[in-house]
């Protein structure tokens, strides 16, 4: 799932290539790499881990060119190695490819042009693409009058033998200012400057360039020169693209004074709740609108059931969707893992409305599973924070996140989000289907508008969570426990410390421990419990009791509990060895105050045993392979 990016124009082109990889660099850091031509010549730096190995690389040997392409890769097809890191070449050395996706049939690919007399240099998928498009490249035809139509007619052959899903960019030494970009599943923008244009895997590359993009669509080529950019699809038909503007501020993407994106993204939890807040209820505060989606309103009356579909963390928040949409509008609802549903046979028609929640909206399990259920004749939406991302483009309507980028590799505002959207999903639908008066609306809508400033006050504790950390530190492993509600938060909370801080960590519903984990207890496992209490909901009430008995059994047996509370609880307190207060909310919001100091808890336990928290090893953020 690596990252691409490319420019042709009159600036200096490596500060942009680097520039653009290092907002790509969430999508993978195994290696990085940039092909640049420079009067004729085609020169290459690549480079194995993180992309300062590169900087440093062309510090010692620099380079300039007019146009020209980088990488950041996330392997899939070959080990981490200079050797594998894109661009990669063709036998001549003057044709350079990069590439994010695979080539499903790049073995049998591979072995034909073997035999043809291609000599190979890596282990990866890509390095086949360069080589079929040398083989194809042939002598100019008569009709091809400048050298990129013969470069596009090479790449057009390539592609119709070619499997998989790719987004690719093509440059060669023989075909002056241009790069071929084509789009077959991963997303590829286009950015227009003046006299400039630019290809990346995401607008983050180019925002400080250029705000005016379009997005390609699966199975369309782009070819770009100085004096324009011209679209088709696979067979070489004109496509005119949708210009559009880019409304995100270049500062989004920096850090802002904060030693880290994750952390940076922490503390704009309540900006972003409040935007997705104000963008998707109504100013008089009765009713929760989504604009974005085209799904007529009976259709919407008629669902009798929902199938939420995502993977990591979004998995997470549809598992407390399951929650909320039952109890808030009575439909039978299940969260499934994107990655098994469409190998299960789901039973799925008219009648069931599957909402896809992704954060790139580009997660290849969770596209894969939204065609899945488009194939079998559901109805789609998408819960989503990236516009124009293919997941918002296949689905019948988006809700989005208004999170802004987030760039940490672990999901935070992203995360509360998706929340808070599913929170209002189920008052959405519950309305529709006059499961809910004005008044009861109106009153949860307000409880969802208390909840940014509460969330500024779990913020404030942050020293004393720094402080919790530093005792979580030599942990071998930690248990997160809760009931109800709480229970996906503790999910959440087991992967947020295993992703940042690789402490392995698991979440569990506290009632089951009694089942079996219950002998693992002992003073060395730290058990983290969330049980907070809302004095209004019985349920709440009760599960609070019940959480209560299961701390106790965990104390019993000598463990150490720290308990996520409520201000002004007095019985986890007696028993707990730490307790952590969050504001008092409704028993379904709560969650989201509930996470924010688990976020700060794995930041910080990161931070302390020097993790890169921003990009956990063998990780990336937008996940576009199955
Ligand atoms: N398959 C290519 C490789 O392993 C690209 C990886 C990707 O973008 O998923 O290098």
């Amino acid at each position: 799932m690596s990252g691409i990016i490319g420019y042709v124009g009159p600036r200096q082109i490596v500060p942009i290539l680097l520039n653009g990889l290092r907002r790509l660099e969430y999508r993978g850091y195994d290696s990085a790499g940039l092909a640049v031509v420079d009067e004729g010549r085609l020169e290459v730096r690549r480079a194995a881990g993180k992309l300062r190995h590169l900087e440093e690389l062309i510090r010692l040997h620099p380079l300039d060119g007019t146009y020209g392409i980088g990488h950041t890769r996330w392997a899939t097809h070959g080990r981490p190695t200079v050797e594998n890191a894109h661009p990669h070449c063709d036998c001549s050395g003057r044709l350079a490819v990069v590439h994010n996706g695979i080539v499903e049939n790049y073995l049998t690919l591979k072995g034909r042009l073997l035999a043809e007399g291609h000599a190979f240099r890596t282990e990866t998928d890509t390095e086949v693409i360069a080589h079929l498009i040398e083989a194809h490249l042939g002598q100019p035809l008569a009709s091809e009058v400048d050298p990129g139509s013969r470069l596009e007619r090479a790449v057009r052959a390539a592609l119709r033998e070619m499997t998989g899903v790719f987004a690719l960019a093509i440059i060669s030494a023989d075909v002056p200012e241009t790069i071929v970009a084509v789009r077959q599943g991963p997303p590829v923008v286009i950015g227009v400057g003046r006299d400039e244009y630019f290809v990346a895997s995401d607008v983050l590359a180019l925002l400080y360039y250029t705000r005016d993009v379009f997005f390609l669509e699966d199975g369309q080529i782009a070819t770009l020169t100085r004096q324009g950019v011209r679209v088709s699809d696979f067979e070489g038909n004109a496509v005119t693209p949708r210009l559009e503007r880019i409304e995100w501020e270049p500062i989004l993407v920096e850090k802002g004074g904060f030693p880290h994106f994750m952390l940076k993204e922490i503390y704009e939890q309540p900006r972003a709740l409040r935007d997705l807040l104000a963008a998707h209820t109504t100013s008089d505060g009765r009713r929760v609108r989504f604009e974005e989606i085209e799904m007529p309103e009976d259709h919407l009356r008629e669902v009798r059931h929902l199938r939420l579909v995502a993977c990591g963390g979004s998995w997470h928040a549809a598992l407390l969707g399951e929650f909320l949409i039952e109890h808030l509008a009575r439909l039978p609802t299940k969260a499934e893992y994107s990655s098994e549903f469409r190998y299960r046979d789901p039973i799925l028609d008219a009648g069931t409305l599957v909402v896809a929640l992704s954060q790139s909206g580009e997660t290849a399990d969770t596209l894969a599973a939204v065609r899945e259920a488009r194939r079998r004749g559901a109805p789609v939406l998408a819960i989503c924070n990236v516009r124009g991302a293919t997941l918002t483009r296949e689905a019948q309507g988006t809700i989005f996140l208004h999170a802004g980028p987030e760039i940490g590799v672990a999901s935070t505002k992203a995360f509360t989000a998706e929340v808070m959207a599913v929170y209002l999903l189920a008052l959405y639908l519950a309305q529709r289907r006059g499961r809910l008066d004005d008044a009861r609306a109106e009153q949860l809508i307000r409880e969802a508008w208390a909840i940014p400033e509460k969330l500024e006050r779990v913020l404030a504790t942050d020293d004393d969570l720094r402080a919790l950390a530093r005792e979580l530190v030599r942990a071998p492993a930690a248990f997160f426990l809760g009931r109800g509600v709480n229970y996906p938060m503790a999910l959440e909370g087991a992967l947020l410390l295993k992703e940042l801080a690789y402490v392995y960590a698991e979440g569990y519903p506290a009632g089951e421990m009694k089942h079996g984990p219950n002998a693992l207890i002992d003073e060395h496992l730290p058990v983290i419990a969330i049980n907070t209490r809302d004095p209004d909901s019985p349920l709440s009430h009760l599960l609070y009791e019940k959480t209560l008995a299961n701390i106790v059994e965990v104390k019993a047996r000598g463990g150490r509990v720290l308990g996520i509370v409520t201000e002004g609880d007095v019985e986890v307190r007696q028993v707990a060895d730490r307790i952590l207060e969050i504001p008092s909310a409704s028993y379904w919001l709560s969650p989201i105050l509930a996470i924010v100091p688990l976020q700060l808890l794995a930041y910080h336990v990161a931070v302390f045993k020097g993790c890169d928290v921003d990009q956990p090893r063998h990780l990336a953020k937008s996940v576009t392979v199955e």
